[in-house]
């Protein structure tokens, strides 16, 4: 028999919506119906699949409040639910625009002379994404809309902390009568993830490292192409001659918005001595001006913390730093207010790299600073991780920036701002260490990642090979 799971309102600490995962038998039958539905997606080409995405942008719209509506309730918070919408509605078009001209296919000429080649793609036939509780909506959808486009079909398993949106989202999906037979989402937890990779070609997993290492296990045994983005602690190194003004602004963003709950979160900071007393100073009189959206969703800049089990792992990490001589200038702790769990931006320093809060990802608006006395010293702190997924690099020498940058074991690399790869999506860039594994996500390889290449290679003149046995 299915268990139901209990849904947990951030903001008021309620229980307060179920989601009842499908037995394996089900599950099973939705992938293979998800199967047949995609014979005829593939035959209608990129011009029809299009036209299924563009009516499915205006069921969305359609839909929109309910949506809304459901992620707030998960999220505790409305601007970022808002941003979710807009950014799943622009990556439609988006990718509808790239779609085509990456899909065309080429002849060439070889190194040998009279054969040519011709490369074909062939879609995997059904793709599944796993995603976490942070960016419910974005990251259920942000691998789906290029694996649709590339001809593939989709079952989703979204979070099951964070999983409203998913009947609204239905709704819209069902009005769109080809979409509807090669898209699907499947609600439940773990183990219906693992069920899930069981029944498909490849697999897209956003989440934790731990359990990313679970699913890219599953994928080998199954010999399937698994594409993993995992945990980070980006790192913001801010040299001597940043401008400290527009480092303080970017850093304060890149940490603490949407409460710190974002993989490429500034966790880490490192600023050169001679500025570092300044640089601290400044931090926290701008974190002093960000106000808890409560008791209304629209009162302040920082929601809730989103899962129970992430509020515990802040507070063991402040813990661990203020036992270890961690000073806290502002924020500090995780405190329940009104059943929900919320964080103030906190600035800490006399901080080092014994301490959790500077080693594993917390989660949350923490900003942790510590100074450096040469660039080496920076660079040797900031590859000082297990994970590599992003950083950013405050100077007012771009030269030296990129230098820097090159040195340092991540993907992706913001220079005078923070967080940038959340803004935008062209730059390809695979994450470092243990934060991912796979093609990019972002940029053209994002949608190629779909197809299988089949070369065909094409014999253009009628005498024999050379190579051929001489049968005279
Ligand atoms: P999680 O690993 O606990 O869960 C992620 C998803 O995996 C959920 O849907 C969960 O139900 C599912 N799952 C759990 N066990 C499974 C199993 N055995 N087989 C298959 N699926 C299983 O992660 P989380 O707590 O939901 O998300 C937070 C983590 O996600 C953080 O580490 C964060 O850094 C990471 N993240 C990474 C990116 C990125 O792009 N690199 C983006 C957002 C979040």
């Amino acid at each position: 028999m299915t268990k139901t799971i209990e849904i947990r309102n951030p903001r008021t600490g309620k229980f307060d919506y179920v989601i009842i995962p499908p037995p394996p038998k089900l599950l099973s039958q939705q992938c293979h119906r998800l199967r047949r539905g995609q014979i005829a997606w593939e035959e209608i080409g990129i011009a029809g699949r299009i036209e299924a995405l563009k009516q499915w942008k205006q069921a969305i719209l359609a839909e929109r409040q309910n949506i809304t509506d459901a992620l707030v309730n998960d999220t505790g918070r409305l601007s970022i639910s808002n941003l979710e919408i807009d950014s799943l509605l622009n990556s439609i078009d988006r990718w509808c625009n790239l779609a085509p001209q990456l899909l065309q296919t080429t002849a060439k000429n070889t190194s040998i002379p009279f054969i040519s080649l011709q490369q074909a793609a062939v879609p995997y036939t059904l793709v599944g994404v796993i995603s976490p509780w942070n960016f419910p909506l974005l990251l259920s959808t942000i691998d789906t809309i290029p694996a649709l486009l590339a001809g593939c079909a989709v079952i989703v398993k979204p979070s099951e902390i964070t999983p409203r949106f998913v009947a609204p989202l239905m709704t819209a999906t069902n009005t769109v009568p080809l979409l509807r037979d090669v898209l699907n989402f499947v609600e439940g937890a773990g183990e219906i993830g693992a069920n899930l990779i069981e029944e498909v070609d490849l697999i897209c997993f956003t989440g934790s490292v731990e359990t990313g290492r679970i699913v890219a296990e599953s994928a080998a045994k199954n010999f399937i192409p698994a594409f993993l983005e995992l945990g980070g602690k980006d790192p913001a190194i801010v040299l001597e001659s940043a401008d400290l003004d527009l480092a303080t602004s970017a850093i304060l963003w890149g940490s603490v918005v949407n409460s710190g709950q974002s993989c490429l979160s500034i966790e880490r900071i490192y600023v050169a001595e001679s500025i570092f007393e300044e640089f601290y100073h400044r931090l926290i009189t701008k974190a002093h001006h960000l106000q808890l959206a409560y008791p209304t969703v629209e009162s302040g800049e920082i929601g809730p913390i989103m899962s129970e089990h992430q509020a515990a792992i802040i507070n063991e990490h402040l813990q661990d730093a203020i036992n270890k001589g961690a000073i806290i200038h502002c924020g500090g702790k995780v405190e329940e207010i009104g059943g929900g769990w919320w964080c103030r931006p906190t600035v800490i320093t006399n901080v080092n790299h014994t301490m959790k809060i500077m080693t594993e990802e917390t989660f949350g608006p923490i900003m942790p600073i510590m100074p450096f006395s040469s660039i080496e010293e920076a660079i040797n702190l900031a590859n000082d991780s297990m994970y590599g997924l992003s950083a950013a690099i405050f100077s007012e020498s771009m030269e030296l920036a990129l230098e820097i940058g090159m040195q340092i074991d991540v993907g992706a690399i913001s220079v005078n701002d923070a967080g940038l790869t959340s803004m935008m999506q062209e730059g390809e860039k695979n994450a470092f260490k243990f934060s991912g594994l796979g093609g990019s996500r972002m940029g053209p390889e994002g949608l190629k990642r779909f197809l299988r290449k089949k070369a065909f290679l094409i014999k253009t003149n009628t005498n024999k090979d050379p190579w051929w046995f001489n049968e005279e």
